[in-house]
């Protein structure tokens, strides 16, 4: 076996016992895809995860050309990743959906349903805390009207200030696809936002040929969302992946204490040591620097106010029960 030869590659999905491996720079006799097992070591290693290999991962296979299959023998330390809970036997568990994503994309329409910041705000928390780069696009500019592409324009401005890359789309009229489409390009993206904001025409617009499997992904969601929806990474035609999970989709700011939240508004952390108070929350207190940069107009008022928000809904506790 230790003679076989050794690849990289890139989980693509898994169905039970199998990951595909897409293998980079596969040399002609291996497939691009190859259909790999893992050791049995590795289940045994990290009991409070329900997968030791998750879509997305980096691996080593080991190729048998006469079965052409694979074994992945290594797992490459993980960048970030997006869990969700699962019951175990004894402790809360872990299941990791997707691993080592480049960019998690919020997508909002200007209308249809009506551009929500707030929204935004909230997945950009979510996207900080689990380390992982975001961008805003919105889509349906064809639709706006005059106030609207000016809101669309301010929005825009608003997160490109604070480094967050931005696309204005129509994915009716192409406008902005193509540049949206160069910033997919060999990144492991991921889609979120709300029903019907056009994320399945944005990525058929720069994939068609993946039409029907985020129909029948959809579709699947539809069914309920107690049924386990597996992710998987979709090959773009330019290089890259996107990813395709309804279960990150929609989710909660969960596990996060209040006094944690401001470090996840990227604007907000030069001010934090600035405050009077050590144990500051940014609400109520004197001395609070970063109220102080909301009235020097430093931290936009519309961020400042989804912290509130967010802030209050994790005092109550009622963060993770959905929306
Ligand atoms: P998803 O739920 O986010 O995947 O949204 P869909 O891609 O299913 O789109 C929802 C509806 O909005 C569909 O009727 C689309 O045809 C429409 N739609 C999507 N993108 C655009 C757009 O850029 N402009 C217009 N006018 N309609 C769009
Ligand atoms: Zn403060």
């Amino acid at each position: 076996m230790s003679t076989t030869p050794a690849y990289e590659g890139r989980v693509l999905r898994s169905t039970g016992s199998w990951y595909e491996v897409q293998v980079a720079d596969a040399p002609a006799e291996v497939p691009a895809v190859v259909p790999s097992r893992i050791r049995g070591k590795f289940r045994l290693e990290d009991s409070d995860v329900t997968n030791p290999v998750a879509v997305g991962d980096r691996v080593t296979i080991r190729y048998n050309p006469d079965e052409e299959t694979g074994m992945i023998v290594d797992i490459h330390e993980r960048r970030n990743r997006l869990s969700r809970r699962a019951a175990g036997r004894r402790v809360e568990q872990e299941h990791v959906m997707v691993a080592n994503i480049d960019r998690a994309w919020a997508v909002q329409a200007v209308q249809q349903p009506p551009l929500n910041p707030a929204f935004v705000d909230r997945l950009l928390v979510m996207a900080e805390m689990h380390n992982i780069p975001a961008g805003l696009v919105i889509n349906k500019i064809d639709l706006a009207d005059t106030e609207q592409r000016q809101q669309a324009k301010e929005v825009a401005a608003r997160y490109q200030a604070i480094d967050y890359p931005v696309y204005c789309t129509s994915a009716i009229e192409g406008t902005g696809v193509a540049a949206w489409n160069a910033a997919l390009r060999n990144q492991v993206n991921v889609v979120t936002g709300p029903s019907g904001a056009g994320k399945s025409s944005l990525i058929n617009a720069i994939a068609p040929e993946l039409e029907i499997e985020t129909k029948s992904i959809s579709e699947q969601t539809q069914k309920g969302r107690h049924t386990t929806t597996f992710a998987a990474l979709h090959p773009l035609p330019e290089g890259g992946h996107i990813v395709d999970t309804p279960g990150v989709r929609e989710f909660g700011i969960l596990d996060l204490h209040p006094a944690d939240l401001c470090h996840f508004f990227v604007e907000f952390v030069p001010y934090i040591d600035a405050c009077k108070f050590d144990d500051c929350t940014h609400d109520h207190e004197p001395g609070c620097a970063i109220k102080e940069a909301v009235d020097e107009g430093a931290i936009h008022a519309a961020r400042y106010e989804s912290y509130l928000s967010i802030l209050y809904s994790l005092q109550d506790g009622m963060e993770g029960v959905g929306r």
